[in-house]
Formats: C-alpha cells, sequence, structure tokens
C-alpha cells in the first residue's frame, strides 16, 4: 500500500472540494486533493453548470440579512440556522475571493439570482454545452491554482473508506488503478458531490423506481462520502429531496432534451396528471418540487402535463431556453387535439377521468379557491395557474430529472461531520452538495448549488485552517 502525509485532504474536485483546498493551501497548509476521474477534464457538476451563482434567487453579493430571510423563505424554514446563518454570513466574501482566484464572473441577468454568473456563459440553446464554458474553466483555473500554490492534485484516485480512531478522522484510504492508497491527514474534507448517480441510495432515499429518473447531471455523484461518512457514524439529513426540473420523457433518451429544455413553465400554468387523468400534486409550487413529486409516484414515467393554446403560447415561451419550441425541436412527443377527448385519446388517458379534472381545475381558477383543489394548489405569481380552455389542447409525457441530491452528511456551521449520538466526528468536515440541512422539506426549497458549494468550499477552509492554528478572517 502506497502511503501519503499532509495537513489536509480532500476528496472531490468540484467548485467545493477546490474551493477547500485552495483556501487550505492559501493559508500555508500542505494539501492533497483526490478526485476519483482520471481525464484532465474529468467531469463534475461543477462543470456541467449553468454558472448561475446565487443564495436562494437573490443577487449573492446583496445584505447578508436579505440572503438569510430568502433561505428560510425558500426552505419555509426548513434549512438549519446555524447553515443558513453561515451561508448567508460567508457568501459575499467567498464569492470575492473567489474572484480572486481568477474565475471570471459576469452579469448573467437582471433577476437576482441571475446577477452573478461564471464566464464564459453557456450558449441558450438545448442540450448540454459545457466544454469551454463558464464551469470548465473555473474547475480548470482553480485545480491550475491549487497546484501553482503547491498543493497536490491526484487525478483517478477514488476515496472509498475512511480512517476513524476514537471518533477522530485521521485519512482516507482511496483506490489509485488496482493499487490501494493510504493518505494520512489532520483534516478531511467530503466534497464529493452528492447521491444523485447511486440508484441504491436513490431508491433507500427518493423514489421506489430510480432507474426511471432522468440523470440530469454528471452521473460523478455517486453517494461514495455519504457512505462513508455513515459507515463511521455520521448523522444524514434532509435526503429526500433532490434538485432538479420537470422534463420530456423522451429526454430519457435524446441527449438534446436535457439538461434543456424544461417542462416546468408550461406544466405549472396548467396541470400534471397521472395515467388514472387525476391530478397528483401542487403544481403551484413549482418545477423542483413537481420533479420530486414525479419521483415520488410509483412510475416516475406516467405523468402527463395537460395545458391549453393559451398557456403553451405564454407559459411556454418563458424562460432563455423556452419549452416552446425547443421541445418541438429536439424531438419531443407533444400531443395535440381540437377537443379534450381527443388529447385524452391520444395519450390513452380515461377520457371522462380527465374532462372531470380539468373540469374541476377550471372552476377554481374561475372561483379563485385553488386550495380547494384536491389536491390543494398553491397560487404565485412566479406559477399563476391558468385555465385550460382555449384549443388545441396539449399533452406532454414527463420525466423528473435529477440534477443533485439536496440532503446528505449533517454538518455544523463549521463544516464538521455531526455524529449520530450527538457532537462531531473530530477532523472529519464535508461541503458542497454532499452535505444536508441547507436545502430541501416539505416543499423541497432550494438555496442554490453553486452558491453553496463557493461559499462552504471557502467557509471550510477557513474553519479546517483554524482548527490546525492558521489565522483566517473567517466571518461567523
Ligand atoms: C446541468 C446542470 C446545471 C446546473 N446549473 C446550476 C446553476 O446555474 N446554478 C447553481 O447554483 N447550480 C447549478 N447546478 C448545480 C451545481 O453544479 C452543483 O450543485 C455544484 O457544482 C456542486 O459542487 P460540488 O463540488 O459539491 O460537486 P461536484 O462539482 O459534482 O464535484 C464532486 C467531485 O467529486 C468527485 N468524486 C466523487 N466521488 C469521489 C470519490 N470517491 N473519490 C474522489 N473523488 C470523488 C467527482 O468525480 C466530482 O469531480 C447545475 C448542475 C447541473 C448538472
Amino acid at each position: 500500500m502506497t502511503e501519503f502525509d499532509f495537513d489536509v485532504v480532500v476528496v472531490g474536485g468540484g467548485l467545493a472540494g477546490l474551493g477547500c483546498a485552495n483556501r487550505c493551501a492559501e493559508l500555508g497548509l500542505k494539501v492533497a486533493l483526490l478526485e476519483r476521474g482520471p481525464e484532465e477534464r474529468y467531469h463534475c457538476n461543477s462543470r456541467f453548470s449553468m454558472g448561475f451563482v446565487n443564495c436562494a434567487f437573490e443577487y449573492i453579493l446583496g445584505d447578508p440579512a436579505d440572503l438569510r430571510r430568502a433561505i428560510d423563505r425558500h426552505t419555509r424554514s426548513f434549512a438549519v440556522p446555524e447553515l443558513a446563518n453561515a451561508f448567508a454570513m460567508n457568501a459575499g466574501v467567498a464569492v470575492r475571493w473567489l474572484e480572486k482566484q481568477g474565475v471570471r464572473l459576469i452579469k448573467g441577468g437582471w433577476q437576482g439570482g441571475q446577477r452573478v454568473m461564471l464566464a464564459p456563459p453557456v450558449p441558450n440553446r438545448m442540450g448540454l454545452n459545457w466544454t469551454g464554458r463558464g464551469g470548465d474553466v473555473m474547475v480548470f483555473r482553480l485545480g491550475a491554482r491549487l497546484v501553482e500554490r503547491g498543493g497536490t492534485l491526484m487525478r483517478g484516485v477514488a476515496a472509498r473508506e475512511l480512517v476513524v480512531e476514537n471518533r477522530r478522522c485521521t485519512g482516507v484510504i482511496a483506490t489509485r488503478g488496482g493499487e490501494t492508497v493510504r493518505v494520512d491527514a489532520r483534516a478531511v474534507l467530503l466534497a464529493d458531490g452528492g447521491f444523485q448517480a447511486n440508484l441504491d441510495l436513490l431508491r433507500r432515499f427518493i423514489t421506489p423506481a430510480p432507474e426511471r429518473l432522468l440523470q440530469r447531471n454528471a452521473k460523478t455523484g455517486r453517494g461514495d462520502g455519504l457512505l462513508m461518512a455513515e459507515a463511521v457514524g455520521a448523522q444524514l439529513r434532509g435526503t429526500d429531496r433532490f434538485y432538479g426540473h420537470v422534463q420530456s420523457i423522451d429526454a430519457m433518451n435524446k441527449p438534446a432534451l436535457w439538461p434543456y429544455p424544461v417542462v416546468d413553465h408550461p406544466m405549472c400554468a396548467g396541470i400534471a396528471v397521472t395515467r388514472a387523468g387525476k391530478r397528483f400534486a401542487n403544481e403551484g409550487l413549482g418545477g423542483v418540487f413537481m420533479a420530486n413529486a414525479i419521483a415520488a409516484q410509483e412510475d416516475p414515467l406516467g405523468t402527463i402535463a395537460v395545458f391549453d393554446h393559451r398557456i403553451w403560447e405564454t407559459a411556454g415561451k418563458e424562460g432563455q431556453r423556452p419549452a416552446n419550441s425547443l421541445l418541438e425541436k429536439g424531438g419531443a412527443t407533444i400531443h395535440c387535439s381540437d377537443t379534450l377527448q381527443g388529447l385524452a385519446r391520444l395519450c390513452c388517458l380515461p377520457a371522462e377521468a380527465l374532462s372531470a379534472t380539468v373540469k374541476a381545475y377550471n372552476f377554481a381558477v374561475e372561483a379563485g379557491n385553488l386550495e380547494s383543489l384536491d389536491p390543494p394548489r398553491t397560487d404565485n405569481p412566479v406559477n399563476r395557474a391558468q385555465a385550460i380552455m382555449a384549443p388545441p389542447f396539449f399533452a406532454v409525457p414527463l420525466c423528473a430529472g435529477i440534477t443533485y441530491t439536496m440532503g446528505g452528511i449533517a454538518i455544523d456551521g463549521q463544516c464538521r461531520v455531526e455524529h449520530i449520538a450527538g457532537g462531531v466526528i473530530e477532523g472529519l468536515y464535508a461541503a458542497g452538495s454532499t452535505t444536508g440541512g441547507h436545502e430541501g422539506g416539505p416543499v423541497a426549497g432550494y438555496t442554490g448549488g453553486l452558491g453553496k458549494a463557493t461559499t462552504f468550499g471557502y467557509h471550510s477552509g477557513n474553519c479546517i485552517g483554524e482548527a490546525l492554528n492558521r489565522c483566517t478572517s473567517r466571518v461567523a
């Protein structure tokens, strides 16, 4: 077995891991980063991202008090207060620090959540377009910066076990090719990106049929960090929710149809039904919530969005990569008929049940009492409910696209991994999408994957530095 000795070992070379590793190296610590991907341009979600860096849809460089309120508003106070505080307090300084590493940020739009974006931006096309774009350039830049600082970046090395004695973590066992590698360290950070690509964990926590979810991600988040941490007694938190979008069922086998276009807008302005022709969830809570609701169905490939011509021409055209007309261009199935009965026939739905569902929905929209529906529907300005009355009528068969898991390893405000029996596992830290407690909950509230990875990557570096007696300017 080959052995190495470092101050800090980081598992995962996405934004969270690279952020922490760079900050630790900047503080003068001897750092190794283990990345499973062997290629120079190894895949990870950070690389595939659209590049919007926000905090709960707010301008991430805005007032921390506003960010803190937005986290509570979007998660309905599900976020652990200590983590929400750390996010809000450290977000601005972390983004400024990221810029100082040579990561270029531009204004991506006028709305709060779009104001900070990695450059260069991803083009407004359907399908996945990541090479040479903001996330790709950022990961490359942070990797190069780590090496310039004397850090060790080990690609093709997969961590598989933590070394823990008496509740203190002292290193990682990993595999490099066929060889076992042991890396001893005074602090270990898990930043392996979540468990969205691990079908067993998805079945355990999220869906009865994980193979029927669309992997709307880099497929590198395999839950290794969660499993390694759980094996040494770590607490888990909020593992039942994921960030994702509602997509055409055809995205399951047509690459041009993911990650964009999504079907969120027209579906949330109209309704989604099961094969029985009945609504099953609150469309008013938005696309992320509905993707979770679809995933929770016995058959996640058995739901259909139903809307009319007016919705298709309004909500269908919303967003930078609109469903109308990109779904058609990408070859997605769109059923269309002048009558609801005809539409039901085209998508094999029971016509009477569909007509009754639409009638009840239209009645509630007209009467302004959407809450009386079964299941109740929230009306909100972002996902405004519109009656389904103007022919032709449309139906789009759906699937749930999973981007990253919102829950995972429980950490405290200093990124230390919590033990199931209370307290923390000394020397063990986690950051980014592998952690839980920031987002999710009953409405699958989103607080931002890149914002979280930027902030907690940097913040965990400061916390580790402080624990190893390095001078930091840590906020809160
Ligand atoms: C299509 C798409 C669009 C997105 N757009 C946005 C956006 O606009 N705004 C936003 O906020 N978020 C967005 N996200 C989400 C965001 O990209 C992620 O939340 C964020 O990048 C996660 O960073 P991370 O460092 O935690 O994980 P990752 O970037 O996934 O990095 C984890 C790394 O760990 C490595 N790893 C895994 N297991 C091991 C192991 N056992 N040993 C060693 N290494 C391991 C992986 O190979 C990977 O490189 C998007 C994601 C996708 C897929």
